[in-house]
């Protein structure tokens, strides 16, 4: 059994968080009453509902079916060799249905909203991936859809929001403010707020007020008992050390959730950009401070006012100034590692998988492998299993515009 700083991790998912949505002194909800009475009821349907076996069972076979579950874990043979001893493997979400992680939570809290009896379901969105995820499953269930984005967003991500219309959701264009991700969350939950009898608001990453954190991690927990299972299955052994980007954290945190109870290293890696100045980067628990934003508390980069400060990385998705709050925790106790992998670093790995393996991954994932090739020189001996969180189809206009076909 594994303990850290006192913490048991044989039984720690069912005790993180505790009843109010802390994971130590992380997490919480911090958000206005009548919008807490909304959290309330789905927290009161995530206990009940998701746990019933009706609701299990669908999302099972929703998984196999529809979204293409189980994923591969492929082994990166030409890779390893060309780096030494290390054997490097990656568990293939970029194999999931549109092509990333997201789908796995975006089914599950649509399915949720769809035994609660909602009629449609409101979300943001910064680059589109998290819109069109929830586009999608919206479609599959029959329930109204209304995507909430800034208009830089919109003009920037013309071909997201082309699939979301495609797939039948309402962009709606926030004209406020710097017309960006931040104004997108606050008109979504203005919305929401409004009518949420009728409602269900659906959150992009591990973060918000609790029970998104948890409702989150626990849909994407498929992820990481897969990967150990499939793991054990073709090697004989549990992998050394494991690796996933850390943007809000979902991806890494269902990943991570499968291993925490077992002698692994785990890595959780942060987009450090252009360098280490505030807004050059989006490394927020590498840099950041203790602080409440969008609803939780956790670790934060903020500005000079005590807001949340911009951030910037080469990948749209990991530029959030703060992580779910469960990484915040898990930080503290020193049960996974948090580092940092730069642009630079990114698009060299990103080239890298593309021409020894023959997956071309999202840029976000890129952090992950450029990691995971790092530690295989470093360990010498042993193996590495990383998360590829996602495809880099989306990616091909940005890369080829600003890095050129090498
Ligand atoms: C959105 C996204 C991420 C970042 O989100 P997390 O919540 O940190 O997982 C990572 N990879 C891909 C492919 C994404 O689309």
């Amino acid at each position: 059994m594994m303990e850290f700083n006192g913490v048991q991790f044989d039984t720690y998912l069912q005790h993180y968080p505790d009843k109010n949505g802390y994971f130590g002194p992380y997490g919480g909800s911090y958000v206005s009453e009548d919008l807490q009475k909304a959290m309330d009821e789905i927290t009161h349907a995530y206990h009940t509902i998701c746990h019933s076996r009706k609701f299990i069972a669908e999302l099972r076979r929703i998984r196999k079916e529809f979204q293409g579950r189980p994923t591969p874990i492929s082994h990166l043979e030409r890779l390893s060799t060309s780096l030494g001893g290390v054997q490097l493997y990656v568990k293939r979400e970029d194999l999931n249905h549109t092509g990333a992680h997201k789908l796995n939570h975006c089914m599950g809290e649509v399915l949720l909203a769809k035994y609660m009896g909602k009629k449609k379901v409101i979300a943001e969105t910064g680059a589109g991936q998290h819109g069109v995820a929830m586009a999608t499953a919206a479609a599959y269930f029959g329930l109204e859809c209304d995507i909430y984005m800034g208009a830089v967003d919109i003009k920037k991500q013309a071909p997201n929001v082309a699939r979301m219309k495609i797939l039948g959701a309402n962009v709606v264009e926030v004209t406020h403010g710097l017309q960006t991700l931040k104004e997108a969350v606050d008109a979504a939950f203005d919305a929401y707020c409004k009518d949420y009898e009728n409602c269900m608001y659906c959150i992009g990453s591990v973060v918000g007020p609790h029970p998104f954190p948890m409702m989150v991690r626990d849909f994407q927990h498929v992820v990481g008992e897969e990967a150990r299972e499939q793991f054990v299955e073709m090697t004989g052994h549990l992998p050394d050390a494991i690796v996933a980007c850390v943007g809000g954290g979902s991806n890494s945190a269902g990943f991570f959730s499968g291993f925490l109870n077992d002698p692994v290293e785990i890595y959780g890696i942060e987009p450090l950009g252009r360098g280490t100045a505030l807004g050059d980067h989006a490394a927020s628990l590498q840099y950041g401070t203790e602080g409440v934003m969008h609803g939780f508390n956790s670790i934060m980069l903020k500005d000079e006012n005590g807001d949340p400060a911009p951030v910037y990385s080469v990948a749209s998705g990991l530029d959030y100034p703060s992580s779910g709050p469960e990484h915040a925790f898990l930080r503290d106790l020193g049960r996974v590692k948090y580092d940092v992998i730069n642009d630079d670093e990114t698009i060299e790995a990103f080239y890298t998988l593309a021409r020894m393996e023959g997956i071309i991954p999202a840029i976000e994932s890129a952090h992950a492998v450029a990691y995971g090739m790092k530690l295989a020189k470093k360990m010498g001996t042993g193996s590495v299993l990383i998360n590829l969180s996602g495809r880099g189809d989306k990616d091909m206009d940005y890369i080829i515009e600003n890095y050129g076909i090498r």
